[in-house]
């Protein structure tokens, strides 16, 4: 299959500085620890390694890599379009991937949805740039109708919503119509609780046996590594996936959310309407947030879920030491 590796030219280095005699290029497809694979233009698979331990790499980035006593080695990461950061418990920015251009937070009816995760992916996609969907699996069980009334607020904000069931797929293949149709020009991270149904849509949407192959290499070398690690696959129906571990309580990084609206569409829709330039939607009087709420046009528990967020952003700055903190001030 033909594919792009962008804009790949402007990653060597500028005029007058001396080129490594065999410097290439290529993208990241699995991270495992501190193991990646790479893909390089014409298709191969590299097991490789990052030089020293100071270099941030994901799934999606685009590196140079060198090749050394059969040993291949990434020396630098190229400019990124887009990167999704979470906070670490010390309010540190984790990267967990790099040039998406979409986040789809999958959800089921079982287990039951912590909607407070799910509208944080949503905010820290909002901030970074993403286009983001849910994707609501499992419609063969029961329960459909508490999903409906439980999303409604997120199709209001013109969130998309594509139900289906990957079970149901797997004899029907055209049920996934619509969620290849969503996927089909992106880089989509797929993410949500650990049992939503991540990994079974991954597999329904990937049918190349190289790229479930490079998953038993995964295995075979890291063995109880393997839940940490995270996925690039190429869609059959064009696009791409992102399959990241589960996570339970995912925070955005700090530095990359709107300090005034925290990527909640509702709030950014009303902000430029409080009194308060600054406004944190709290407690402030003239507050147009609040109003909102009180007037019921803005959903009562995403408004929660902004106090909550809000918390915890402020808590985790106060975390980061004095200087950071006076220069985001500035
Ligand atoms: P992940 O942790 O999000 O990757 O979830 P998995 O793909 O591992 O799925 C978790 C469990 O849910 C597995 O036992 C799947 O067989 C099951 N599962 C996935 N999709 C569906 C679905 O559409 N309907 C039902 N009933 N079960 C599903
Ligand atoms: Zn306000």
């Amino acid at each position: 299959m033909e594919r792009t590796y962008g804009t790949h030219d402007t990653f060597h280095a500028p005029s007058g500085e001396p080129q490594g005699p065999c410097r290439m290029s290529a993208e990241v497809i699995a991270t495992f620890g501190r193991h990646l694979l790479l893909r390089s233009p014409d298709g191969i698979v590299h097991k490789a390694r990052p030089q020293g331990r100071h270099l941030e790499i994901a799934c999606g980035d685009r590196v140079e890599y060198e090749q050394n006593a059969g040993e291949t080695i990434v020396t630098a990461v190229c400019p990124r379009a887009t990167q999704l950061r979470r906070s670490s418990l010390r309010a540190r920015s984790e990267l967990l991937a790099a040039n998406l251009t979409q986040l789809a937070v999958v959800v089921a009816p079982l287990p039951e949805p912590d909607l407070f995760v799910v509208d944080r992916f949503l905010c820290a996609a909002e901030c970074a740039g993403l286009h983001a969907l849910i994707v609501c699996n499992k419609q063969d069980l029961a329960l459909q109708q508490p999903m409906q009334a439980a999303l409604a607020p997120y199709a209001a904000l013109g969130y998309p919503i594509c139900g289906l069931s990957a079970a149901a797929a797997a004899d029907a293949p055209q049920l996934l119509d619509p969620l290849r149709a969503a996927l089909r020009d992106h880089t989509t991270i797929f993410v949500g609780q650990s049992g939503v149904g991540k990994s079974s849509l991954t597999r329904l949407l990937t049918s190349d046996p190289a790229q479930i192959a490079i998953g038993a290499l995964i295995k075979d070398e890291e063995g109880r590594h393997t839940t940490t690690a995270s996925r690039l696959f190429d869609c059959d129906g064009g696009g791409r996936i992102v399959d990241s571990p589960g996570v339970r309580d995912f925070a955005p990084a700090i530095d990359d959310l709107e300090p005034t609206t925290l990527g909640f569409r509702e709030v950014a829709q009303r902000a430029s309407q409080c009194r308060f330039q600054d406004c944190s939607h709290m407690q402030e009087p003239g507050c147009a947030v609040q109003a909102a709420v009180q007037a019921a046009s803005v959903d009562a528990r995403r408004y929660e879920s902004y106090r909550r967020l809000r918390r915890l952003y402020d808590q985790l700055w106060k975390k980061r030491p004095e200087a950071e903190r006076a220069a985001r001030r500035h």
